[in-house]
């Protein structure tokens, strides 16, 4: 190949040194035409001597035989076979059967006649079966080649982004076509991607692109097939077999199903960005009308108590309470601005995950660090089987984990029991936080993790923003994971951190 060598081919030379592929085929066709040669000599022989012998029938009789022999040889083995038996019959047929009997002598002119039957049925029959031979051949190739084209767009559409395409084409290319090897190579960014155990370490893009551009139609140098890639009518890539044997036409739909199939996901990919940019865009103006609405809950109490403060000479256990409303609310206006900031980056995906892999009981206690209070009001127990590590971004996970375990303190009795434990399945580590608080109602559990909702529970606890479930189930679904809750009313709530286990546990 012009560019590439595939090591399995010389592989297949070192197994096999005194031989190529082309002797070996060479040897083969000898063996076959000495084994037809006899038994077509061996047949006529039988014939001859059943009717010499055994049987004694009239000139007319063998020469019928002698015509469904050479009839059937020809059909079968074709004009060669035919021509050299029907020569050889016509001198067995006058040696033998005609007279004077045991003379080459053709007295008869009919026995010229029989020559010539047998020579022309010979013909015609050879010429009959071979095209009957070569057309079923054809119709063979083009089946063959239909079911490859539509194995390969099959392969081909099994995905939907581009880099796995583009990776997945070399193969399935090469598979397909029985290639020894196969890469596609794309103009723009000058992309290569080889089929698996090639040697693309010679490769020069600027052979490549020449290649392309030069490229009207599939075409075959040194048994190598370089196909071109269009988009459209513009030739973008290139895609290079090694050892197919496929037809023009074949390499040239090849060719155009690749093309096709790239623009299908890069067309699919677009529309998904701009769909994900439409969506970004429609959560940041919900978001902005969302958080203007909650803060107005709290400015208006800031406002109120405010206002009270500054008319009235009140007495001063009055003037402390407002002031503590104003230093609640000035919190939760904090709070839900922050939050508000977070889930917004959380939306634009810009949040990185800084991923390190620790144990399931380091995550816990970092939890714990953050909201302490939490173990002061409840009596906490911890139920982590051995070690358990996950791979997580540690400081957004014990985020997680603190607003689940905050949330179980604030929604359940003071003293009550909260118990956080993990277990490991197939495909999933899994931390739980359990509480024996008042439960949520089946309708509200979808609903609270959307953003800003706060339950029938949440209501009667103030200072609440609606956002901490909403922005954990964000944390938890960038590490690919999930969060449920299993909760019954009157006996408590157990929140679900699934996360993949890591490739490394
Ligand atoms: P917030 O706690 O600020 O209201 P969250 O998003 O954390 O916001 O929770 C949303 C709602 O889910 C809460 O208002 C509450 O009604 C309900 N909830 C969350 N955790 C629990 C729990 N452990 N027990 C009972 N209800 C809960």
């Amino acid at each position: 190949m012009l560019i590439l060598q595939a090591p399995s081919l010389s592989t297949r030379s070192r197994q096999h040194p005194d031989m190529t592929p082309y002797n070996r085929a060479m040897l083969l066709r000898t063996r076959v035409a000495v084994v037809r040669s006899m038994t077509a000599a061996a047949s006529l022989a039988i014939v001859v001597l059943a009717y010499r012998r055994w049987i004694h029938v009239n000139p007319t009789t063998v020469a019928l035989t002698l015509l469904l022999l050479i009839l059937l040889l020809a059909a079968e083995w074709g004009l060669r076979y035919a021509v050299v038996i029907a020569v050889a019959a016509t001198a067995c047929y006058n040696f033998f059967f005609l007279p004077p009997v045991g003379t080459f002598t053709i007295t008869d002119p009919q026995n010229w006649l029989a020559l010539f039957a047998f020579l022309i049925t010979a013909i015609i029959a050879s010429r009959l079966s071979e095209r009957a031979r070569e057309q079923a051949a054809i119709a063979e190739t083009r089946r063959r080649e239909v079911e490859l084209l539509f194995r390969l767009s099959r392969e081909l559409m099994q995905t939907d982004s581009v880099a796995s395409l583009l990776s997945l084409i070399p193969n399935a290319v090469a598979d397909v076509t029985e290639a020894s090897s196969a890469a596609i190579f794309l103009v723009e960014g000058d992309r290569f991607f080889p089929s698996t155990g090639m040697d693309a370490s010679s490769i020069q893009f600027s052979q490549l692109r020449t290649l392309t551009e030069s490229l009207a139609e599939a075409h075959t140098e040194d048994g190598d097939l370089h196909i071109p890639v269009r988009s459209g009518v513009r030739t973008t890539g290139l895609l290079l077999l090694e050892q197919a044997k496929l037809s023009t036409a074949t390499a040239d739909a090849i060719g155009g199903l690749v093309g096709i199939s790239i623009d299908r996901v890069e067309a699919l990919e677009s529309a998904a960005r701009g769909k994900a940019a439409e969506e970004s865009e429609r959560l940041r103006a919900l978001m902005a009308d969302s958080v203007t609405h909650e803060l107005r809950t709290p400015l208006t109490s800031i406002k109120g108590a405010a206002t009270a403060l500054l008319q009235s000479n009140m007495p001063m256990q009055q003037s402390q309470e407002l002031l503590q409303i104003i230093d609640e609310e000035c919190d939760r206006m904090n709070r839900l601005v922050t939050e508000s900031m977070e889930m917004a980056q959380l939306d634009q995906g810009s949040m990185q995950l800084r991923l390190t892999t620790l144990s399931v009981d380091a995550l816990i206690n970092r939890a714990l660090q953050t909201c302490p209070w939490v173990e002061e009001r409840h009596t906490l127990r911890t139920e982590v089987p051995g070690h358990i590590g996950v791979t997580v971004d540690p400081h957004l996970m014990s985020k997680v984990i603190c607003n689940l375990l905050e949330n179980a303190a604030k929604y359940s009795g003071d003293g009550t029991k909260i118990t956080i434990s993990a277990s490991r399945s197939r495909e999933y580590v899994t931390i739980r936080v359990a509480d024996q608080g008042a439960g949520i109602d089946p309708l509200e559990q979808s609903l609270i993790f959307e953003r800003f909702y706060r339950g029938r529970s949440g209501q009667a606890v103030p200072g609440g923003t609606g956002m901490g479930l909403a922005i954990s189930r964000a944390i938890v679904e960038a590490h690919q994971g999930y969060l449920d809750v299993m909760s019954q009313p009157g006996r408590g709530s157990t929140f679900s951190v699934h996360l993949p286990l890591s490739r490394e546990q």
